[in-house]
């Protein structure tokens, strides 16, 4: 097996592949973080990429989360919620996450801070908005995305509003893909001047594995990678 196959290389690869992109964007260099998206993957391929220095994980299922989280106690690893959430499920991810990046919905925001209340913490949040017109994709209208921000200043001091997330449509035409992107950062632009309820909009979780050279260009501040990191996964995701 050479080196290139493992997960430890494939990050470094990676991250040298992040930071060539954002200098060529004309950014500043660090600019975009990582996020390796572990689903559907063992204990063991988060160990190593652990090792090669990474601590949050993206997982888009609570139960998996709550799975995780018991099997990696005490290993410093910090769980980060990025698919759809049912408010049935908030409990797992207000004990076990320490950030969810799919809030996407008043009664969702609501039911987690009741329970984070009653966990006595508090999560970093980024809202998901929906930039492609694909039926089945998950996110806020980004005509409601002004009043979602207020209701969220107001009623959910446990969480902490930090930017914005989106999967861009899939679409085999890169320009479909990044006019999704170009959509989130012209709306995060257009908000973040107007400090709603305090609110500071300077994340942009936008990029995966297939797109995030786009992204990237576009203005992500950190890209979810899970495939080109873990190999490919073996049912698909939801
Ligand atoms: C699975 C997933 C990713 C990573 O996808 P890859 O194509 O494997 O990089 C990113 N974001 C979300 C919300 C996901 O569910």
């Amino acid at each position: 097996m050479n080196d290139t196959s493992t997960i430890a290389a494939r990050i470094a690869r990676l991250r040298q592949r992040i930071d060539a992109l954002t200098l060529a964007a004309g950014r500043p260099a660090g600019s975009v973080g990582l996020l390796p998206v572990s689903k559907t993957f063992g204990v063991d391929a988060i160990l190593e990429a652990a090792a090669a220095g990474m601590t949050r994980f993206g997982e888009n299922k609570a139960q998996e989360i709550r799975d995780k989280a018991g099997a990696l106690a005490g290993t410093g690893v910090q769980w980060v919620m990025i698919g759809h959430l049912q408010t049935n499920k908030a409990k797992d991810v207000a004990r076990h996450a320490d950030e969810i990046q799919s809030l996407d919905r008043p009664e969702l925001a609501l039911a987690l801070e009741r329970r984070l209340q009653a966990e006595g913490r508090s999560l970093t949040a980024l809202v998901q908005v929906k930039t492609a017109d694909e039926p089945g994709k998950f996110g806020l209208d980004p005509a409601e995305l002004h009043d979602f921000l207020l209701f969220l200043a107001r009623e959910t001091p446990r969480l902490r509003v930090r930017g914005l997330m989106t999967l861009a449509a899939n679409d085999p035409d890169r320009q479909a893909v990044r006019a999704c992107f170009r959509r989130l950062r012209e709306l995060r632009d257009s908000l973040r001047e107007r400090h709603i309820g305090g609110i500071e909009l300077e994340r942009l979780s936008m990029g995966m594995s297939g797109d995030y050279d786009l992204a990237i260009e576009e203005g992500s501040t950190e890209v979810r990678i899970g495939s080109a990191i873990f190999g490919d996964r073996s049912y698909t995701p939801t």
